[in-house]
């Protein structure tokens, strides 16, 4: 039970890799805001932790409206009594080739994954800065660092979020709080499941260990950044990938 009075939010906490995030702080001890864009979704996941035993609260929200972020972030903070964890998580898809991409979707996919965060991150780290402690954690991926074809706007967000990553840890060290980035390569969610077989045969083939990743895979390893083990770990970018980019 590493977080047993600890507060943690996760954005996107609905679905994939987000819904197994706040299943995992809440199965050891912290209360969730689970936040997602599909309030739906949201309340299912706080119905599974309710009926595991665990503490949490459904909000819906857009990450890429600056308003709703901080009015949002305070209410998750009132309800939980505090907020001491940021798992910015929620991303999303427009791809195209560059050449075929249009401006709205260019801008769509860096508002919810770049600007999201930026948002969130502003919105959440007051309450960490009176507490002085706090852990915020930034899923990006494998395209931030390697690019890929098809996806120019979300390896731009993705290679903006490490960015954002390293200047959040320097700015607020001094508060005793800590930022990190998660690239995971291909994991299986509903985010993947709209590739066909053989691309996911093609993706497998680059993977060292010749699986596509689960979102526990992911899970795990915020958790650990979360937890006290990881108190002298700031500005970094992790991979979980099955050995793929390096
Ligand atoms: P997912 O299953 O599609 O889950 C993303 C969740 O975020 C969904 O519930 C989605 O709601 C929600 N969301 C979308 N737009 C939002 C917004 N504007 N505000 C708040 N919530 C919003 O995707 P996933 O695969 O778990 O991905 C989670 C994160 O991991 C993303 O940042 C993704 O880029 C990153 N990642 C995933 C992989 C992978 O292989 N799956 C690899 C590397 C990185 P809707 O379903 O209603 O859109």
């Amino acid at each position: 039970m590493r977080f047993t009075d600890r507060k943690a939010v996760v954005t996107g906490g609905g679905s994939g890799i987000g819904r197994v995030i706040a299943l995992k702080f809440a199965s050891e001890g912290a209360a969730v805001g689970v936040l997602d864009i599909d309030i739906d979704a949201a309340k299912s996941v706080v119905s599974e932790i309710e009926a595991a035993g665990g503490s949490g609260a459904a909000f819906a929200l857009d990450v890429g409206d600056a308003e709703a972020v901080a009015a949002t972030m305070k209410d998750v903070a009132e309800a939980l009594d505090g907020l001491g964890i940021l798992v910015n998580n929620a991303g999303i898809t427009r791809d195209n080739l560059l050449i075929r991409m249009s401006p709205d979707d260019w801008d769509l996919v860096l508002k919810v994954n770049l600007k999201g965060a930026f948002n969130c991150t502003r919105a959440a780290v007051r309450p960490m800065m009176s507490a002085r402690w706090g852990r915020i954690i930034n899923i990006a991926s494998v395209i931030g660092q390697m690019g890929n074809v098809g996806q120019a706007n979300y390896a731009a967000s993705k290679a903006g979020l490490i960015a954002l990553t390293k200047t959040t840890a320097r700015e607020f060290a001094s508060r005793n709080i800590t930022a990190n980035a998660i690239a995971p390569g291909f994991i299986q969610t509903p985010m993947t499941e709209r590739l066909s077989e053989k691309v996911i045969e093609g993706l497998s083939d680059k993977i060292l260990l010749k699986r596509l990743g689960r979102p526990d895979d992911v899970a795990n390893l915020v958790a650990f950044l979360a937890s006290d083990d990881a108190d002298y770990i700031t500005g970094q970018t992790i991979n979980v990938d099955g050995g793929m980019a390096w």
